[in-house]
């Protein structure tokens, strides 16, 4: 049996969710596993190489020519697409906008979920995502269903994205948290919902700091059990 300890944090776009997996990471000395990522990262280069992302037989050919790694520093997430560092290109809006039908690719689902699998296998991580208490680590001791007003939600990224966006608007970035929140939602593979013994955190009206709390209270006697 394995004893390693994995914390799957779910739950809607934008809601703070890896704001508060990389606090609890660096906290407990755990590797933080940013799945959202991912997904990005194949549709950047989907995007790139002018791939119908409608045609999943497209899709599904080419996945064997990506590549993904992590590397952290600072607990930041520094994704690398076939050795090309790509994290801030995939927060922009074309890969924000295009992420949510590629990541319903069933075999776009199969192949992250098996690189997430082993990413888990041995060592303490905290992942985030969608469907990271649900499939893939369903077994995972601890499991936080992340939510938050839309319009909270909304004011927070735009906050985050508008020094490197200058022309992005209010408006676009709540539609695009609302689409996604859709499409994440209603899709056939994997949607998101909350596992059923996954803890719900409505952070609307929570600091950083107690939210890390929250997390810190319900990992603390995992800790210990595995101590004894
Ligand atoms: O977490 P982030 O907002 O960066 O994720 C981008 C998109 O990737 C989500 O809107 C969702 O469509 C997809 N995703 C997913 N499953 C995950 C993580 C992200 O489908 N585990």
């Amino acid at each position: 049996m394995s004893t390693n300890i994995v914390v799957a944090i779910d739950g809607y776009s934008s809601c703070g969710k890896s704001t508060l997996a990389k606090a609890l990471a660096k906290k407990l000395h755990f590797i933080y596993v940013d799945s959202g990522a991912m997904y990005r990262a194949v549709t950047l280069y989907l995007l790139r190489n002018n791939i119908d992302i409608t045609d999943e037989k497209a899709v599904e050919a080419v996945l064997p020519d990506i590549h993904l790694n992590f590397h952290s520093r600072d607990y930041q997430t520094h994704i690398l697409l076939n050795d090309e560092e790509v994290s801030d290109e995939i927060r922009l809006m074309p890969v924000s906008n295009n992420v949510s039908p590629v990541s319903a690719i069933k075999a776009v689902r199969t192949e992250m979920v098996k690189q997430q699998q082993r990413m888990g296998k041995s060592k303490n991580i905290v992942m985030d995502g969608r469907d990271i208490g649900t499939a893939v680590f369903p077994n995972a001791p601890l499991k936080l269903f992340m939510t938050a007003d839309p319009k909270v939600r909304a004011e927070r990224r735009f906050k985050e994205l508008q020094p490197t966006n200058p022309d992005i608007t209010l408006e676009e970035v709540f539609e695009n948290i609302a689409h996604r929140d859709y499409s994440d939602t209603t899709r056939k593979e994997s949607p998101l919902v909350r596992a059923e013994d996954a803890i719900i955190l409505d952070n609307t009206n929570l600091t950083p700091e107690e939210q890390l709390q929250f997390a810190l209270d319900r990992v603390e006697p995992l800790l210990k059990a595995k101590r004894q």
